[in-house]
Formats: C-alpha cells, structure tokens, sequence
C-alpha cells in the first residue's frame, strides 16, 4: 500500500493544512505531561516550514463535545509548539469563525497558525459535508500527520480529502511511518512473532486478537480481559473484571489459537484485591484460588517468570494494553516487570495504545522500545486488517 507523498507535493511558498494529533495527557494545572504527539509532528511541520509554506495546524483535545470549553483550549499546545519549533505561533481563537477565517487568510509564508480545538465544532466528529468544505477553503494543500485518529470518519481527516485532488493531499511523515510499520509487522515479522495484550476488556481488542491469531507464534493474555478467559477454563474469578457475554468468543479464540499452533498464554496467578483502590488489601494468589469478592488486578510474580520464559526467544514483540492497574502502583509491578524484561530483549519491540506507551514512559523503559505508535485505536483497527477511513483516500491507486 503507497501513499500519497508529501515529498512529491509542489509545496514552495503555498498555504498548507496539516491535521495533526495534538489530544496530548495534561495533569491536574493544565500542564502538558507528554508531549510526544507534538514532537511527532515536528517532522512534517518542519518540512513545510522548510518549504517556506504558510503552516495551518489543526487538531482535536479531549472530548469537549461539540462546545467551545476553556478546559479543552488548545493554547497550552500551541506554547509547545512555539518553544520547540522556536518560532511565532499564532493562535485562532475559534476553529472556523470569524477570527480563524482573517488569521488563516492573512497568513504569510513561513508563518504558523494553529486553529481552535476542532472538536469545539459539532460537524467535526459528524464529517458533514459543510463544515469539510470550510476547512478545506483555508489552504491549498492538506496533510495528514494526525495517525491517532485517522480510524475516525471525521471532517478533519475524511471529509476534507473530498476537496483536493492527488496532486494537492498526501500523508505526513509521521502517518506515513506508523503505516508502514504495521503493514511490515502484519505482513513480515521476524519470527517468533509473540503479542502482548492486556488492558481491561476483551470487548475492545476482540477483533484485534482474532486477526492477530493467524500471524502471531504467542499470545501472551494480561489485564483484565484475562478474566473472561479464565472463566471460560472455569476458575472461580471472584469479583474480577469479566464480560459474561464474551465468555462464548473467548472460548472461539482459545480453540481457534488450538488450531493454528498459537501457543496461548494465560495468567498462572494473580495479585488480589478486597477492593479496587490503592488501599485495598491484597495477597498473591494462584488463578485457582482466588477468594470469593476479591478482584484480580495485576498479574502474579509466578505468571511474570513464566512471561519471561515465553517471550525468550521471540524476535518481535507487539504490546498492546497493560498487564494490570497499572496506575495503581500497588498493581503496576507485573506490567513494570515486563516493561523491563521486553525493554532488555534484542526484539524488535512495538508499543501501541496510549496506556501502554504511558506506561513504558512511566517505567522509563519508553527510549529501549523498538517503535512507540501514537495512536492506540488506529493500530488496532489496522491489526484488525481495517483500511482507515483517513488513509484511504491517501492511498496510490493502480491507475494513478
Ligand atoms: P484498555 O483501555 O482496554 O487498554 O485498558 C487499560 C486499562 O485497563 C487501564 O486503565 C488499567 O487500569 C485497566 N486494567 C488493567 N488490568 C486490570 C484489571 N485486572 N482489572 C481492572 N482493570 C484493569
């Protein structure tokens, strides 16, 4: 799959729209607390800029549903951008209004306009035709960096593409990076190719692990999703977290892991909670003995040695969710023991998902890890074997 390439664009003085993913963690005063998406960008920003375009940024924050909410301001974002671009960045005080539209127009080449939290206006995440078409009428050219949301039909990753023609659009060079990444995971890993999956639903990474069946040599299962399998084996799971309606899938998977050779691993023990909270009481119990209300909630030091020992030999590692409550540090030792062990190996190691690549951050393992995607639901829905919506409309043609 070739993508349009912003390299084959005659970009030199034009105006220019780059969707980026700028939904960044803050912490309680508003402070940026990774601002890995934003240095993410830096690439193509910069290639623009090199190009002397006039730079229009545009991206969504949070879940401001469709109002302008101060709490969802993208002005702390654009600080960043201008202490590490070192440059002026203007700032739109709405996303298509009066004060975007005169900003937008006035902008000079070289110059860096970030518009408004897009996600302000209600048409954003409704891809309607309209507000598409506004958002095009900015620039001459559009660019998609924003990898973390192009599984979404949005106007500002779909809609917007219906305005420019090939010669016009293309991907940016962080989206172009992650695609083919994961087209070279999903069609060439080195083998044994082992995935990692944990986080707290089967419900969410179901498809995922169906079609990651077929490739992968191991599954190793962490998190609260475990549970649901473990029900299916019947274990008494006590309180754990378990999606009864999934019992029947978990059992498809496991038989289906059977038939293809995978070998698929489970939780041998736990570490269990009388309540789900920092102050809980916990103990170390084996998967057949968990007591009656109390919850697992992190993986035990025995299913940890017996991880290790799995994943050994493996060459490729992908992660996707966390082995258990990891922002508890009560409950982050078994995801931390495998950050660790997985940061140590000479795989090539692959982190998708924001939880998980917070959580490598947070054990300082983040820089050792082979590739750090920026979109956790996009890498999904691409190992589901999904053409997102905000790439296809980028992809080369045959006939082009
Ligand atoms: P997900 O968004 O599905 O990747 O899930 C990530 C979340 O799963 C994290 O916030 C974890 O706290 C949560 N989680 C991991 N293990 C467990 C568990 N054993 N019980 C409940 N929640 C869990």
């Amino acid at each position: 799959m070739e993508l349009l390439s912003i390299k084959k664009l005659d970009l030199t003085g034009k105006k220019v729209f780059i969707r980026c993913d700028f939904n960044v963690p803050m912490d309680e005063f508003g402070n940026i607390s990774d601002d890995r998406r934003i240095r993410s960008a830096l690439s193509t920003i910069n290639y623009c800029l090199d190009q002397e375009c006039a730079v229009i940024l545009a991206s969504h924050f949070g879940r401001p549903r469709g109002k302008v909410d101060e709490k969802y301001s993208l002005i702390p974002v654009a600080r960043r951008i201008q202490h590490l671009l070192k440059r002026d960045v203007k700032m739109a005080k709405d996303v298509i209004g009066k004060d975007a539209l005169a900003k937008a127009s006035s902008l000079k080449p070289s110059e860096v306009l970030l518009l408004e939290n897009l996600r302000f206006e209600e048409d954003e995440t409704k891809n309607d035709k309209e507000f598409s078409k506004k958002l095009a009428s900015l620039a001459e050219f559009y660019i998609n960096d924003a990898f973390g949301v192009s599984h979404r039909a949005h106007s500002s990753v779909e809609g917007i593409t219906h305005f420019f023609d090939n010669n016009h659009k293309a991907a940016g060079f962080l989206l172009q990076k992650e695609i083919t990444f994961f087209s070279k995971l999903i069609n060439n890993p080195v083998r044994p190719f082992a995935a990692i999956i944990g986080g707290s639903k089967v419900s969410g990474k179901l498809e995922a692990l169906m079609n990651l069946l077929p490739k992968v040599d191991k599954i190793f299962i962490g998190g609260g999703m475990a549970f649901t399998f473990l029900k299916k084996m019947g274990y008494n799971i006590g309180a754990s977290l378990v999606e009864d309606d999934l019992l029947e899938e978990a059992g498809h998977i496991m038989d289906k892991a059977k038939k293809l050779g995978v070998k698929f691993y489970l939780p041998v023990d736990v570490i269990a909670a009388d309540k789900f909270s920092e102050d809980a009481v916990s103990k170390i119990v084996t998967t057949q003995e968990i007591p009656n209300a109390w919850m697992g909630l992190d993986i035990g030091p025995a299913t940890v040695r017996l991880y290790r020992e799995g994943l050994a030999d493996v060459q490729t590692v992908l992660w996707n969710g966390p082995m258990g409550v990891y922002e508890m540090e009560k409950f982050a030792r078994g995801s931390s023991k495998i950050a660790n062990f997985v940061a140590d190996s000479y795989a090539t190691t692959i982190v998708g998902g924001g939880d998980t690549a917070d959580l490598v951050q947070r054990v300082g393992v983040d820089d050792e890890m082979s590739f750090i995607s920026t979109g956790g639901g996009a890498s999904l829905e691409l190992l589901e074997g999904k053409i997102l919506p905000g790439v296809e409309p980028l992809i080369i043609q045959e006939e082009d």
